[in-house]
C-alpha cells in the first residue's frame, strides 16, 4: 500500500516536529528548507571558537518540552542534558539597584522586602494567581485545537473571562500586588516574549513569571541549538527526508487543493498534503495566489523585533550572570516607542546573555562570548527607519548599561562583532516585517481568532509554527506541531 506523501516547507522547530509526528504514523515526509541547516530562528553560528545561539537563549516552560518530546517517543531530559539556571535573571535598574529573581524564597524575600517593605506577601499572592493562570491556560487554551468557533466561544469557556483576566491589562493588575514600579516591571517584562507591552497584554500572562520561577529556566548542554539537534535525531530516526538550500517559490494549488510546491529553480514536487512552517503571513503573501487574506494579515498586529550583537571577547567577564536584564525607569515610554512608534527608545531596556557562565566551552579558555539584545520596533514598510543609526545607538546603549555593573572596558576587548537588525531577521527566515516573534498575542489574535492550522480553502494545506495557534516560542511550536499533525492525520489518513 502506498503511503501518503507530505511536504513540509521550512525546518524550524515546528517543521521538524510535525515531520516526525507524520513520519512516525507512516507518511512519507520531505522537509524543504531554504537555509543550509535546520532550526529556523533557533539558530547557531561559531566563529574563532566562540559559539553563539543567535535566536532563543531561554529554555522556558520545561513541562511543555517534556510532554511534547514524550509525544514523539523521546525524553527531553535525557536528550538535552538540562541544567537549571537559578537565579533566572539578574535585573538591573537605572539607579543601579539590582534584583536576582530566584526560586530560593529566603533570598527572594530579603530582596523584595528591601525594595518595598511588605512586598513578599504581594509576591506570594501574585505567584498564586500566576499558577492558576498557567494551569487554566495550558488545559483550556494552549493544548487545545480550536477547529470550530463553537469550540472556543461556548458557555464552558465563559468563566475563563473572569478566572484568566484576559480583559484586565497586565500592568494595571500589578497594582493589586505591588506599589513599587521596579517590582511591577520585574514581573511583567516577560510579556515582550508574546510581542506585547504589559500595558496592553492580558493579565493572563502572569503565568510566564510563574512558570519561570516554579518550573525553572533551563540550559541545554551545548546551548539552545541542542534542541534542534535532538529534534533532528528524532526526525531522521523516524525516516524524514530533508532538502536544504532549497527555497519554495510557490505552492501549486487548484480550486480546492494544494498539489505540491515549486522550488526556486523551477523544480516541482507533488504531495498529498503540504505543511507550511515558514512564517504564516509570509506564506499567504508570497507562496499562495492573492485572495485578500494576505492584505488582512498585513493589517494584524506583529510583535516587535530586536537588534542583536554577537561579540567574541578576549577577556572573561566572570561577574556577569547568564541572563542580565537592564530595565528602564521609563518603562511605559519604552514600550510605546517600540510598539507604537516602531522605534528604538532613548533609554532602551535591554538584555545581555553570557553563556560561558553556564557552559565554559562556549568560548575559548579565558575569553568570553557575549550577546546583547535590544528590542526595537519591527520594520515599518512605509517608513524610513535608518537601521545603521539605530544599530549604532543600540550598541552604545548596551555599553552604557554594562557600565552600571562596573564593566567599562568591553569595547576595547571585542575581537569581532556580528549584528542582526530586523532586516536580517526578514532576510534569513522570511519573517514578515522582521518581527522576531511573528503575530503577537492580543486578545483578537488568540485561540480560534489566531490564524488556524489549516487553510480555509485548500483543505490539504496546514500551518505550523509561531504565527499559528497556540503561538510564539519554542515549546509552543512543538505544541502547534502536534495539534496540526493530529488534524492532518484525522483528515488525511494514511492510505
Ligand atoms: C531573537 C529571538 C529570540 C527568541 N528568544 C526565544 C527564547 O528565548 N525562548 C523561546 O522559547 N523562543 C524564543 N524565540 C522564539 C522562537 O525562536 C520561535 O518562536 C520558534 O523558534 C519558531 O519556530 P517555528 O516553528 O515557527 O519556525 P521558524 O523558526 O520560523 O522556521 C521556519 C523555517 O522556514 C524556512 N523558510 C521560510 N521560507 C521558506 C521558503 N520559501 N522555502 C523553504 N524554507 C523556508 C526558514 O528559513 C525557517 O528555517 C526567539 C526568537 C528570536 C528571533
Amino acid at each position: 500500500m502506498k503511503s501518503a506523501s507530505v511536504i513540509v516547507i521550512g525546518a524550524g522547530i515546528g517543521g521538524i516536529a510535525i515531520a516526525s509526528h507524520l513520519a512516525k504514523r507512516g507518511m512519507h515526509v520531505t522537509v524543504v528548507e531554504k537555509n543550509d541547516r535546520p532550526g529556523g530562528r533557533c539558530d547557531r553560528f561559531t566563529r574563532d571558537g566562540h559559539q553563539f545561539d543567535s535566536g532563543p537563549t531561554l529554555f522556558v516552560m520545561p513541562l511543555l518540552y517534556e510532554a511534547e518530546f514524550a509525544a514523539l517517543g523521546a525524553s527531553a531530559r535525557e536528550m538535552l542534558g538540562l541544567q537549571r539556571v537559578d537565579p533566572t535573571y539578574h535585573l538591573v535598574f537605572d539607579d543601579g539597584s539590582q534584583l536576582a529573581l530566584t526560586s530560593d524564597m529566603k533570598s527572594l524575600r530579603e530582596q523584595l522586602e528591601s525594595i518595598e517593605p511588605g512586598s513578599f506577601h504581594g509576591f506570594l499572592r501574585y505567584f498564586e494567581e500566576g499558577h492558576r493562570h498557567y494551569q487554566l491556560a495550558m488545559d483550556r487554551l494552549v493544548g487545545r485545537d480550536f477547529r470550530t468557533a463553537s469550540q472556543f466561544f461556548n458557555l464552558a469557556n465563559l468563566p475563563l473571562l473572569i478566572r484568566l483576566k484576559p480583559l484586565v491589562p497586565h500592568y494595571r493588575n500589578m497594582a493589586a500586588y505591588f506599589d513599587e514600579p521596579r517590582l511591577k516591571s520585574a514581573f511583567t517584562f516577560q510579556d515582550v516574549y508574546m510581542g506585547l507591552s504589559p500595558f496592553e497584554a492580558p493579565a493572563t500572562f502572569s503565568m510566564m513569571p510563574y512558570t519561570e520561577l516554579a518550573h525553572g529556566v533551563w540550559y541545554p548542554q551545548g546551548g539552545m541549538y541542542r534542541v534542534v539537534e535532538a529534534l533532528m535525531e528524532i526526525a531522521r530516526q523516524s525516516g524524514v527526508e530533508f532538502a536544504f538550500d532549497e527555497e519554495v517559490e510557490h505552492i501549486d494549488v487548484n480550486e480546492a487543493h494544494a498539489r505540491g510546491v515549486v522550488l526556486a529553480g523551477g523544480h516541482r514536487i507533488t504531495a498529498d498534503a503540504i505543511v507550511a512552517n515558514a512564517d504564516l503571513p509570509y506564506v499567504y503573501q508570497n507562496l499562495l495566489p492573492e485572495d485578500g487574506m494576505a492584505a488582512q494579515l498585513a493589517r494584524k498586529r506583529y510583535s516587535c523585533s530586536v537588534v542583536s550583537f554577537f561579540w567574541g571577547v578576549d577577556k572573561r567577564y566572570e561577574t556577569l550572570s547568564p541572563h542580565t536584564l537592564f530595565l528602564a525607569d521609563d518603562y511605559r515610554q519604552n514600550f510605546q516607542s517600540i510598539i507604537r512608534d516602531l522605534a528604538l527608545p532613548d533609554n532602551p531596556s535591554l538584555y545581555v546573555h553570557a553563556p560561558t557562565r553556564l557552559d565554559p566551552s562556549m568560548a575559548p579558555p579565558g575569553e568570553d562570548t557575549l550577546i546583547g539584545i535590544v528590542p526595537v520596533g519591527h520594520l515599518d514598510e512605509n517608513g524610513d527607519q535608518d537601521w545603521r543609526a539605530i544599530r549604532d545607538r543600540a550598541r552604545q546603549s548596551v555599553f552604557k548599561r554594562l557600565a552600571l555593573l562596573g564593566i567599562t572596558d568591553l569595547e576595547a576587548h571585542i575581537k569581532f562583532e556580528v549584528n542582526y537588525t530586523p532586516l536580517s531577521w526578514r532576510k534569513r527566515y522570511n519573517l514578515v516585517k522582521g518581527s522576531t516573534h511573528g503575530l503577537c498575542h492580543t486578545l483578537t489574535q488568540l485561540g480560534y481568532l489566531r490564524p488556524r492550522n489549516r487553510h480555509p480553502r485548500y483543505h490539504n494545506l496546514y500551518f505550523v509554527g509561531a504565527s499559528t495557534h497556540p503561538g510564539t516560542g519554542m515549546p509552543t511550536a512543538l505544541v502547534s506541531a502536534r495539534l496540526a499533525a493530529q488534524r492532518l492525520l484525522d483528515e488525511l489518513p494514511t492510505s
